[in-house]
């Protein structure tokens, strides 16, 4: 079975159709993007995925069981949210922190978890730094770190790279792969820029107007005539 499939979804917006009538598969551990231009349809189906709205039809399996109505704070998605979202008054490490002490975890576990992180993206040494005191790309590892810190099964990246330079977009592009592939986690990004796709994919879905118009992986599309 797919590890999450999106099975006949429409999402209509009053009288404007978002999303329509869409089939996916993604398998576990992918790097799947959804790549397309602005207003296609990619961040309505990423939302429906972690359960910030809900499909108008069809329905979202997650390993088989269908996650209609379940909120997304049970659900195993986590959305990374743009760097510029973090707490500017706290602390690096408060702010990975922030989400577990919202879950209740341990004292000891959010300890051993944000230690875990900051070794992950490369920041032990900033942990008592506030974001103000970092580099945008800093930021970006910090926004990360928060949100795997949460053990999602499914990392959600909305654009995540847009306000980056070329030059650090491409330095993360590859972070990001290495953690992935280091976690065994399953990716979903959304994207406009093929470029991007092309590089950090397993496979990606073009969308155009709220449809699928080819799932391939980056070689087939290179080599598509
Ligand atoms: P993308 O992520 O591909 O840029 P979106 O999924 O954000 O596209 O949006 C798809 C379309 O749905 C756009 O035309 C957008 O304006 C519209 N849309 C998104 N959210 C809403 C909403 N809450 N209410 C009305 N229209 C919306
Ligand atoms: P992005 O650029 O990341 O796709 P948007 O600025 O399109 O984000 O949307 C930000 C928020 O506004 C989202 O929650 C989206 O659902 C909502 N939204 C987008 N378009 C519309 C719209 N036409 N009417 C109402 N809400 C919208």
């Amino acid at each position: 079975t797919p590890f999450i499939r999106f099975e006949n979804i429409t999402k209509k917006y009053g009288n404007f159709t978002a999303v329509s009538n869409l089939s996916l598969d993604i398998y576990e551990r992918e790097f799947f993007s959804l790549l397309g231009p602005s207003g296609c349809g990619k961040t309505t189906l990423m939302r429906m995925l972690a359960g910030f709205e809900e499909p108008t039809e069809g329905r979202i399996l997650l390993q088989g069981q269908d996650i209609s109505g379940v909120p997304p704070y049970r659900r195993p998605t986590n959305m990374m949210f743009q760097s510029y979202a973090l707490f500017p008054h706290m602390t690096v490490e408060k702010n990975i922190a922030f989400g577990l002490e919202q879950d209740r975890l341990s004292k000891g576990e959010i300890e051993a978890r944000v230690q875990e992180m900051l070794k992950l993206v490369k920041l032990e040494e900033f942990a008592r730094r506030k974001p103000g005191q970092l580099s945008g790309g800093q930021r970006q590892r910090v926004a990360l770190a928060r949100s795997l810190a949460k053990r999602p099964k499914v990392l959600l990246l909305d654009e995540p790279l847009g306000a980056l330079d070329r030059k650090l977009r491409e330095e993360t592009q590859f972070e990001l792969m290495d953690i992935q592939h280091t976690l065994g986690l399953t990716f979903l990004i959304v994207t406009h820029d093929q470029e991007e796709a092309m590089t950090v994919s397993d496979r990606i879905a073009v969308m155009d107007k709220g449809v699928i118009v080819q799932v391939a992986t980056p070689a087939e599309i290179y080599e598509a005539p």
